[in-house]
């Protein structure tokens, strides 16, 4: 199997594929001040399994586009929606972020959890920003440094690994640069990160070890998975997980 298909065969079984939690997208969704009327029109970009997806629509009466690149985790968000009876207003759309095919000026809210690091957060803040109505906003969490003076491995790591890593004040003059008013931010609790992506993870890895046995690549995959978490707990002080809850201006 080539990574891809392991890192899919690796989460698709899990809720949620990055640090989050409901009451985060609740509060998250409560800085918006929309009205969370019929009206509203919410695309969720990067949704994987749907948690975040199920809580927009638990939260409100609007219609939600789930939109992610792989149908593996978007036959999820079908299921779970047809078992919450939200069949009508959770449509889903495989698709890739840099391609989206909404009509300009379309849509009340923009939702990304965890998700527009695959293109990059300046990129996706711009591409996406016709697509909103005037006064439409933009809630998306993104991993950020919360501390100066990194300790050199845990810098070495992340900024290998996404080469937009910076801090709260460039995110914010980011976000401001692409034409979006800060109206708020939170950070990710500790929890999120542990109870609802890191623990779980770690329980599904000795099955997907058995059903990759002999495959170098899913032992390496474990061991990368494995070194972000053990920088984690060592070093969460320094990084977290950063709701921006923008308004389009
Ligand atoms: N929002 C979900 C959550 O918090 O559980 C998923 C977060 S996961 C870290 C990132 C998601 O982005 C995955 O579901 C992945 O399939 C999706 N993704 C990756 N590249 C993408 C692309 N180019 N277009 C759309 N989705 C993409």
């Amino acid at each position: 199997m080539d990574d891809l298909e392991l890192i899919i065969d690796l989460h698709k079984g899990a809720l949620r594929l990055g640090p989050g939690s409901s009451e985060e997208t609740g509060k998250a969704l409560k800085l918006t001040n929309l009205n969370l009327s019929e009206d509203l029109k919410i695309a969720d970009i990067g949704c994987g399994s749907g948690a975040q997806t199920l809580e927009l629509a638990r939260l409100t009466r609007g219609k939600i586009i789930a939109v992610d690149l792989f149908p593996e985790f978007l036959e999820k968000v079908k299921e779970y929606a047809e078992e919450e009876g939200y069949k009508e207003r959770i449509n889903t759309l495989q698709c890739s972020m840099d391609d989206l095919p909404f009509e300009e000026e379309s849509l009340d809210l923009i939702w990304s959890e965890g998700a527009i690091y695959n293109m990059g957060f300046q990129k996706g803040l711009l591409a996406w920003r016709k697509f909103l109505k005037p006064g439409g906003y933009i809630a998306v969490s993104e991993i950020t440094w919360l501390k100066e003076d990194r300790p050199p491995e845990l810098e070495q790591f992340w900024s290998g690994t996404y080469s937009e890593m910076h801090s709260l004040e460039v995110k914010k003059d980011q976000l401001k640069n692409c034409g979006y008013e800060l109206v708020g931010n939170f950070t990710i609790s500790e929890n999120s990160w542990l109870d609802n992506y890191y623990t779980p993870m770690l329980s599904r890895i000795p099955d997907f070890l058995k059903r990759h046995q002999e495959d170098k690549n899913a032992e390496d995959l474990v061991k990368e998975e494995q070194h972000e978490i053990d920088l984690f707990k060592k070093y969460k002080d320094y990084y977290g997980y950063v709701f921006y809850i923008a308004r389009k201006i």
